[in-house]
């Protein structure tokens, strides 16, 4: 298989070694990015650890027609877009000219609105299948591996699932007062916008970061977890029969709250332009230059990230709730491929999602799917061997009802 990989960050560069490690498959990988110099450090990386070659390109893959020129001389079976969510559309338009298959770990959201939803995306359905091709959304770890868990525990655990909360914790220390472990801007938009969740086919807004839950994650212990609305919720509420209702919770500490909270307050996480010395600049993107590169974080990362999707339904007529889940160690992942595990768990399901198509399993039809529409068996077995393993055990009961943070607060 000859695969583009577009972007050279954090989660891109675990892609690209992943690639290498299974070079039996991936005969031809080309990287392109927008500041070269990330690929180039890259392709010399891959050389030294895996003796593979790889081929790399500057590229802004906002315009399309830069994408199409790429494509074109490199001919790749499949584009794998590990570039930023504002770029979806105008690679699957690239693709869509070319006739390539696509694949993201994160769905479009429009650079001057912090609104992330499939519609854009599924807008391409029609143009995909006259195409010939197939787009795969959202292939990463969350939005990604835990579709498939729900996919999983659909075809072979459960003969309704009723009740699903995507649970995902970092319980990692990389002895920064202030980072995020994914790219800044991305992540920010993400936890400062208002949450959501979905019951009994309607959705229910909440304040940002209002609600949340304690949870035993698995190798980590009790963490408070966070209702926030994430965009698997979309499609799952849509994919998995029998739903009532599906959450999503994510851990942060009180110091990143209080980060969070003191930037939101004074205007640095605001996306629109404001005049600063005669110039426009964007507060969110400034901030995002002060921080720390999600790459750079890798070494001296210690601890583990928990993410699992806990699922109550029926099996045989009887009530029953099942966890799978995977814990990933961030030394480990910086031993095998100089990153963190956040990069590391987003970067190693596009890889086996590449084999699957390789090999036949995935994107037997043209269209535009969510991962969890994809043959779940065959990735699980796989992804495991990648890295990635999994584990599912039965809990006595699901994760119930919200508590409020909010009303603590005033109470206080
Ligand atoms: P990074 O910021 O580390 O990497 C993004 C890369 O994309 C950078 O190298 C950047 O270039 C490049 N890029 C940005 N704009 C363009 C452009 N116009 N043309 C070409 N290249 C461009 O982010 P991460 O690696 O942390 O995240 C990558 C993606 O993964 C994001 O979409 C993120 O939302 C998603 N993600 C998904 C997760 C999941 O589990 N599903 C979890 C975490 C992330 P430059 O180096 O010049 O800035």
């Amino acid at each position: 298989m000859k695969v583009l990989i577009i972007g050279a960050g954090a989660a891109g560069s675990v892609v690209v070694k992943k690639c290498a490690m299974n070079k039996d498959v991936f005969t031809s990988v080309h990287l392109a990015s927008r500041t070269v110099s990330k690929c180039e450090k890259l392709q010399k990386q891959v050389k030294e650890q895996f003796d593979f070659d790889i081929g790399v390109s500057a590229l802004d893959a906002d315009k399309p027609e830069e994408t199409i020129a790429l494509i074109n001389q490199v001919k790749p079976d499949l584009v794998i877009n590990m570039a930023l969510p504002y770029q979806d559309l105008a690679i699957m338009d690239a693709c869509l000219a070319t006739k390539v298959n696509y694949m993201d770990t994160a769905n479009y959201e429009p650079i001057d609105e912090a609104k992330f939803e499939y519609h854009w995306q599924w807008a391409y359905q029609e143009r995909f299948k006259e195409a010939g091709i197939t787009a795969i959304l959202g292939c990463g770890f969350d939005p990604g591996q835990t579709n498939i868990y729900c996919a999983y525990a659909q075809k072979h655990l459960f003969d309704e699932i009723n009740y699903i909360d995507i649970v995902d914790c970092n319980a990692g220390d990389h002895g920064q007062a202030f980072a995020t472990n994914f790219n800044p801007e991305i992540n920010l938009r993400e936890v400062t916008q208002r949450g959501k969740y979905w019951e009994n086919g309607q959705w229910i807004d909440t304040d940002p970061l209002e609600f949340y839950k304690d949870i035993d994650f698995p190798g980590v212990g009790e963490k408070r977890g966070y209702l926030l609305y994430h965009e698997e919720l979309e499609s799952l509420c849509q994919n998995i029969k029998g739903l009532k209702r599906i959450r999503f919770w994510m851990t942060f500490g009180d110091e990143y709250i209080k980060h969070m909270e003191v930037l939101q307050n004074i205007g640095m996480t605001r996306i629109d332009p404001v005049m600063h010395n005669g110039a426009e600049i964007v507060p969110i993107q400034f901030l995002k230059t002060l921080l720390p590169e999600p790459s750079s974080l890798a070494e001296n990362y210690e601890g583990k990230t928990s993410i699992g999707c806990i699922m109550t339904g029926i099996k045989d007529g009887k009530e029953k709730t099942i966890f799978i889940y995977n814990i990933c160690d961030h030394a480990q992942t910086h031993a095998e491929v100089g990153a963190q595990a956040v990069s590391y768990t987003t970067g190693v399901p596009p890889v086996t999602g590449a084999l699957m198509i390789a090999r036949g399993e995935w994107a037997q039809e043209p269209g535009v799917f969510n991962v969890e529409q994809m043959n779940p068996t065959p990735f699980m077995e796989e992804v495991a061997k990648q890295g990635l393993p999994w584990h599912i055990i039965e809990l006595p009961a699901g994760l119930g009802e919200l508590t409020q943070r909010r009303k603590e607060k005033d109470a206080a």
